[in-house]
């Protein structure tokens, strides 16, 4: 549809900055090729959803070993590239995408561990609680919290605390 209306398309193009004066938006772009370029416009709409948050962002502390990966990233690594980035891991969060994550890597033969959920609840569906975890005998421990992690070059075990 884009193409139908030969609506310009500009990849590997970050939005920098939004200014809005005089009922108009200016916009400051940059990308690869270019210099800074700007866009004037009376209307913006702003899709550029949300990120994961990094191991130092949810308060993990330790060594900067490889093999931590956000979910988005191992889906990547599995769903995309075919690799299995790990033979044994924990995961860390309850919600869907955890829950659906500890069952494909079980499934593609990786060693899960445990789930591990700072709440009292889990965030994700019972649905995905039963058929995710209990069917694969992976234990799901609940006020509980990754706090380090450990290893040099890799992970080599992670540091776990009960929350009240
Ligand atoms: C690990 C994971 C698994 C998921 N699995 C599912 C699933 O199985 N089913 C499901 O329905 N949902 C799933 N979701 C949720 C789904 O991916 C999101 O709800 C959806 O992608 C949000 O779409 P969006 O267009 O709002 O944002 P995004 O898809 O995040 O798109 C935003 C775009 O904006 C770009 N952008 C950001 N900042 C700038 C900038 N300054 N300048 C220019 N471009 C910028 C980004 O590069 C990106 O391309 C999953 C999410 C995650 C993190």
């Amino acid at each position: 549809m884009i193409k139908d209306r030969k609506i310009p398309v500009f990849l590997d193009t970050f939005l920098l900055q939004t200014c809005f004066d005089n009922k108009i938006f200016t916009l400051a772009l940059v990308n690869a090729g270019q210099q800074i370029f700007y866009f004037n416009t009376r209307t913006l709409v702003l899709s550029t959803g949300c990120r994961e948050r990094t191991a130092k962002q949810v308060f993990i502390h330790g060594t900067r070993p490889s093999g931590v990966f956000t979910a988005g990233l191992a889906q990547y690594i599995v769903n995309i590239q075919g690799f299995l980035p790990a033979k044994k891991c924990v995961i860390l969060g309850s919600g869907d995408i955890e829950l659906i994550m500890a069952r494909r890597l079980t499934l593609e033969g990786a060693d899960v561990l445990g789930v591990y959920e700072i709440k009292p609840d889990p965030s994700g569906l019972s649905r995905n609680i039963v058929q995710c975890l209990d069917d694969f005998n992976i234990h799901l421990h609940l006020n509980a919290t990754v706090t380090e992690t450990h290893g040099k070059d890799r992970v080599e075990g992670v540091s776990v605390f009960s929350v009240d």
